[in-house]
């Protein structure tokens, strides 16, 4: 038996941490789908590959290696064996990735990545097409929102923490396109399921977030 919750959302919405919070709540698995989009990502740009080289780009997938691991309570990302954790959220890997997101080779690779690591886990599994794609059948889908305004402040403060200097404009341009990229792609584009639980987290602190999304997940339990 396995017990999956799905979140999508746009960028910033606190994804992340919220599945953070989730996964030790309950003892789930941790799985953050954006972290396979941006290690292809930075594999694609350290070998110069473009988008529309399919055979390279297949060798690329045939022979990558992501591992998503664990240690001492925070996420650490492996690309072929490289912990490329930090070098996985930068501003450069955010500009290419959602262009490597749309790339039908790149999707059907992961899709078939995503599903096989949740193979009789319970996870909690976030990304923007988990509940519609990846886990249609998902026992939990939340979907994720806040405004475009609200994120970009949210990142601004985290790229400070990271050491990365741009402008609240700057960031708040750079989530804008990503949302209207990822959202009006071909192939699994973000869109909300139609039984997906919309939660809105403008105006909310991350603990009323995680708490609204626990209550969710013991309801369906
Ligand atoms: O969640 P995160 O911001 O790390 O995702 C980075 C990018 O990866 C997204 O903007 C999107 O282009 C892509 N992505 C995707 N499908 C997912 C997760 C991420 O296309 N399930």
């Amino acid at each position: 038996m396995s017990f999956i919750v799905a979140i999508d959302g746009p960028a910033g919405t606190g994804k992340g941490t919220i599945a953070k919070l989730v996964a030790k709540e309950f003892g789930f698995m941790n799985v953050d789908t954006g972290a396979m989009f941006r290690c292809v990502t930075l594999a694609m740009i350290r070998e110069n590959i473009g988008i529309s080289q399919s055979e390279k780009i297949e060798k690329l997938l045939n022979e990558i290696k992501i591992e998503l691991k664990e240690e001492n309570g925070e996420q650490v990302v492996f690309l072929n064996g490289e912990d490329v954790t930090n070098q996985i959220r930068t501003p450069e890997i955010n500009s290419f990735i959602s262009d490597i997101s749309k790339i039908p080779q790149v999707r059907t690779k992961l899709l078939e990545l995503q599903r096989k690591i949740a193979q009789g886990k319970n996870v909690v599994m976030e990304g923007r097409d988990i509940g519609t794609t990846v886990f249609p059948n998902a026992d939990v889908k939340i979907y994720l929102d806040a405004s475009s305004e609200e994120r970009a402040r949210r990142r601004v403060i985290q790229n400070e923490e990271k050491g990365i200097v741009m402008t609240y404009e700057e960031v708040l341009e750079s989530v804008k396109r990503r949302d209207k990229e990822d959202s009006e792609r071909k192939i699994s584009p973000l869109k909300k399921a139609d039984d997906a639980i919309l939660v809105d987290s403008t105006n909310l602190t991350i603990d009323e977030v995680a708490q609204k999304i626990y209550s969710i997940i013991k309801e369906k339990m």
